[in-house]
């Protein structure tokens, strides 16, 4: 063989050897940051806790009960009487348990900073999906839409790493990325069976980029929304225009009441940086199509404070404001209350209306095509 066909054949077995290993994805998962003790425990007892320091040395133990990691003065860790150098790793073949949860993969303690510890959870993403799964839908629904889910949320976290980049993680265990508290003892089999039943399926937009899944509990019954006019500062994005849904009718949030104080709401608006004594009256001054408030006119003894109604969730809680599909607002003596139907944003997938669809026999991907149109599912891995 030529030197030149040699070197052809050492590349063609390299790409081919890395196209049929290209694995999945390692993730960085926040859990605890801020903190100067915790504890950890292992999964199984009489397994071997393993850690390891950045400068390679391995260390076993076999604790009997759980352990405390304290940071001392000099910004190192003590483990049962001995001094550790940060950054460093835990690993237990079956788990390291902290706040009695279980997490798999290994778990990174560093220092960050503000001087206090961060703890984080390094995993790869479809053991990472079984934990999250559980938060984000009802673990009873029809597999079909699990596998839904489990699609969306891959891709969320995919397009998402290194959101937290800054703090030392991908993404953190909140609201604020998607929630993660390890992995239950008895992992959900529907939930494990849909996670691994997409193995590395994501959804990406024309370019073949991956999609920005945005998904909310349910529309109302009145269809999904253009992000353009739910959210501030947002791209245009093609499969994020809205879509007809009325396949939610039959959601427990079709219909809700917030109600709320003049006092706390002045409060809240001046926490936010507003400067009012009183409300006078409140206005929806603006719609969407499918007449969700789009700008809401708080009208106060200071002047008028205009806002995308969105902003106005996030000011009295998304739990509390559950959409922007706002009907009515009533001032009763000391109340302001909102009456209104759906739960969150309206943005990407209907997970009421996504569940219906399911039932009706759509599959997983005819289901994801629908709420993200223009978008499609390829494997990544
Ligand atoms: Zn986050
Ligand atoms: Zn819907």
């Amino acid at each position: 063989m030529s030197l030149a066909k040699k070197f052809l054949f050492f590349l063609t077995i390299a790409f081919s050897t890395t196209f049929l290993f290209s694995n999945s994805y390692t993730v960085k998962i926040g859990l605890k940051e801020n903190i100067k003790k915790f504890k950890i425990s292992l999964n199984q007892s009489g397994a071997t806790l393993i850690i390891k320091s950045s400068s390679g040395k391995v260390t076993k133990l076999k604790p009997k009960s759980e352990i405390e990691v304290r940071l001392m003065k000099d910004d190192k860790v003590q483990i049962l009487e001995k001094t550790y150098s940060l950054p460093f790793k835990f690993f237990s073949k079956k788990g390291i348990k902290i706040d009695n949860k279980i997490f798999p993969g290994e778990i990174e303690v560093f220092l960050n900073k503000n001087g206090t510890l961060t703890i984080v959870n390094i995993l790869d993403i479809e053991k990472y999906l079984y934990g999250v799964l559980p938060y984000e839908i009802d673990t009873g629904w029809p597999e079909e839409m699990l596998k839904v889910q489990a699609v969306i949320a891959r891709t969320y976290t995919i397009a998402n790493l290194g959101r937290h980049k800054e703090d030392g993680y991908d993404l953190c265990s909140s609201v604020h990325c998607q929630v993660y508290k390890g992995i239950s003892k008895n992992i959900h089999k529907e939930v494990k069976k849909a996670v691994d039943e997409t193995l590395g399926l994501v959804v990406v937009d024309k370019n073949d980029n991956l999609a920005q899944t945005y998904y909310h509990a349910a529309c109302g019954g009145v269809g999904t929304e253009n992000v353009l006019d739910i959210w501030s500062g947002v791209r245009d994005f093609e499969y994020l225009k809205g879509v007809e849904c009325n396949y939610c009718k039959n959601s427990p949030y079709s219909k809700w009441r917030c109600v709320v104080s003049q006092d706390k709401l002045v409060k809240l608006l001046l926490n936010n940086g507003y400067d009012l004594k009183k409300i006078v009256d409140i206005e929806i001054i603006s719609f969407t199509k499918n007449e969700r408030a789009k700008e809401i006119k708080i009208k106060t003894d200071k002047g008028d404070i205009t806002m995308k109604s969105e902003e106005l969730r996030k000011i009295i809680g998304y739990n509390n404001l559950r959409s922007t599909k706002i009907n009515e607002i009533k001032f009763l003596e000391n109340n302001i209350i909102f009456y209104g139907g759906g739960w969150g944003h309206g943005i990407g997938l209907c997970q009421w209306g996504a569940n219906e669809l399911t039932k009706q026999g759509k599959s997983f991907k005819e289901v994801i095509e629908y709420y993200y149109p223009t978008t499609r599912i390829k494997k990544l891995y």
